[in-house]
């Protein structure tokens, strides 16, 4: 393939005989009409919704060099290879290469013989390297997973600030930002930060209708993650979890029952981190346990499952992370386990965090906004997009909440239970032993406490233990109880709580399902 100076070819024409699609997809027409106008833009579609031929058609259609900018080393190798197969002229220059493969792209990118320059941030801003860009022509800028720029994002890489200098090195090429975070704060840091404010934006829905949006109440963690594996033998899944150390025990917990699961986390050493991504993309069936490492760049298509084990900190990460589910576009099964203790510790890190004030209100109320989407009661399709400005008109009907619609009911008189049983036993003891005291459940604790002398102790009698945690856990999600200190403690959100005592506030309540209460049963009793 030719470079350099010539005229510009049909994008459409690129697309058929390099790529063999007959038609551009939903808005990519769109994009590469603006790169080839030479206007900036940004992309905003879900994983697997076809950014690549955004930039790739513009950058083999135009003159010249394309320029693609990622943070994803791992990534820029396969999209190079699979350019080079397509007989594309495409190169890669990183830190993780041989010194003679980077040669040979510095000398083949110098000759003007390279199609496309894959880039990793730190090397395009390695000395001399604009420089000597400068001297080549451009076809395109492209800005790969543009939400790395804001730093109230959940993936900030620090490096790509300075892609704000751009425009002064390029003035005339075209740049192109994309990105699968869709909320309106990404979208206006990355304007800001990459100095586009005229950028046409071109957003794409983010529905995605195969995707089965499941969030449950955790009870028995282990015994409600193998159930869904379980309904995935010989497929791929990917767990999360959130913290590396959790990560490897159930990765060795699985593997004790027979289940081809490895960990994956950033405190893995390059090895084994290669293996696993090696197993993961080999097409076998595999359980990858992971922080959230494990992400970006991650498209094996065919992952029919990904479950949470923690809660995740904002809805856009929860979206990314569960997006890497059913890339085929075939049906894929997403659960979320959350629990009253999840929600508190986030609380918890966050207040403790030493971020600039402004940014931690900005991640508290991204966490709020998940918090609620655990409890919401409607369609979680639909409160998810609302996340991302998008409004569902009807409800999908195929996440939990429209399969099985959530009863509620009026739980006043059991919140107030449970506050005064906080209050009562001193806001020093966890859900288990509220709990257990709400029953009337004798116990050494209740007895050395002298909690059987209260009068909270056994006015729950008339429920089961996992309806008085049910209600704990949607308490704390309603902020009116706070979990303090390393045992988990219970204790009131004044502001919050003193209503719902004084029966100021009617609480409407979540019927947890009858089958998760059974399990919590099982799993305690
Ligand atoms: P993203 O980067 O947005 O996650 P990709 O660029 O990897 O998505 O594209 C996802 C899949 O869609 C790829 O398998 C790609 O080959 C396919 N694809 C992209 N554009 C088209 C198109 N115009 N026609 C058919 N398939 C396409
Ligand atoms: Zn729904």
């Amino acid at each position: 393939m030719t470079t350099g100076g010539g005229p510009s070819r049909n994008p459409r024409d690129v697309l058929a005989e390099v790529f063999g699609f007959p038609d551009f997809r939903g808005l990519q027409q769109q994009a590469v009409d603006e790169v080839m106008a030479g206007r900036d833009c940004l992309v905003l579609m879900p994983t697997g919704g076809g950014k690549s031929v955004c930039y790739q058609v513009p950058a083999l259609a135009r003159p010249g060099t394309g320029l693609v900018i990622s943070p994803l080393i791992a990534l820029m190798d396969d999209q190079v290879a699979a350019l080079r197969q397509l007989g594309v002229n495409a190169g890669a220059l990183h830190s993780e290469q041989e010194a003679d493969d980077a040669a040979r792209v510095r000398s083949d990118l110098m000759a003007g013989r390279l199609d496309i320059l894959y880039v990793s941030p730190e090397r395009l801003l390695s000395p001399g390297m604009l420089e000597r860009l400068g001297r080549l022509t451009l076809s395109v800028i492209a800005i790969d997973e543009a939400h790395c720029i804001s730093a109230w994002g959940h993936e900030f890489r620090p490096e790509y600030r300075e892609l704000a200098a751009l425009p002064q090195h390029f003035p005339n090429v075209p740049r192109i930002a994309l990105t699968a975070t869709a909320d309106a704060r990404t979208r206006t840091d990355i304007l800001d930060a990459l100095a586009m404010p005229d950028a046409t934006v071109l957003k794409a829905s983010f529905h995605r209708p195969n995707l089965d949006i499941a969030v449950k109440p955790k009870t028995s963690e282990l015994r409600q993650l193998t159930g869904i594996l379980d309904r995935h033998r010989g497929a791929a899944s990917i767990v999360y979890c959130g913290s590396r150390s959790k990560t490897e025990r159930i990765a060795r917990s699985l593997a004790g029952k027979g289940y081809a699961a490895l960990p994956f986390h950033a405190g893995l050493s390059p090895v084994e981190k290669r293996a696993a991504l090696m197993r993961f993309r080999s097409g076998e069936p595999v359980v990858i346990v992971a922080t959230i490492a494990f992400g970006m760049g991650i498209d094996r298509p065919d992952v029919r499952a990904v479950v949470h084990l923690d809660m995740p900190s904002s809805p856009e990460g929860y979206y990314q992370q569960i997006g890497r589910a059913g890339r085929d576009g075939e049906l894929a099964e997403t659960v979320l386990l959350y629990g009253g203790d999840d929600m508190a510790r986030a609380r918890y890190w966050l207040e403790q965090s030493n971020a600039p004030e402004a940014q931690k209100r900005v991640m508290s109320a991204r966490l709020e906004a998940m918090i609620a989407l655990t409890e919401t009661t409607g369609c979680r399709t639909q409160a998810l997009l609302s996340c991302f400005g998008e409004e569902l008109s009807t409800a999908c009907g195929h996440c939990d909440n429209c399969r099985n619609p959530v009863a509620t009911f009026d739980g006043t008189v059991a919140a107030q239970k449970v506050l005064s049983a906080i209050y009562r036993t001193g806001q020093r003891f966890g859900a288990v032993h509220v709990a257990g005291v709400l029953r009337g459940k004798a116990s050494d604790m209740t007895s050395r406490h002298g909690h059987e002398k209260l009068s909270v102790f056994g006015i729950g009698k008339d429920r089961p233990e996992p309806f008085w945690r049910g209600v704990i856990r949607q308490l704390i999600a309603r902020g009116a109880i706070r979990v303090t200190g390393e045992y988990n403690a219970l204790a009131l959100e004044e502001g919050r709580a003193r209503p719902i005592l004084r029966g100021e506030e009617q609480i409407m309540l979540r019927e947890d399902a009858t089958e998760d209460l059974k399990a919590a049963g099982r799993a305690s009793g």
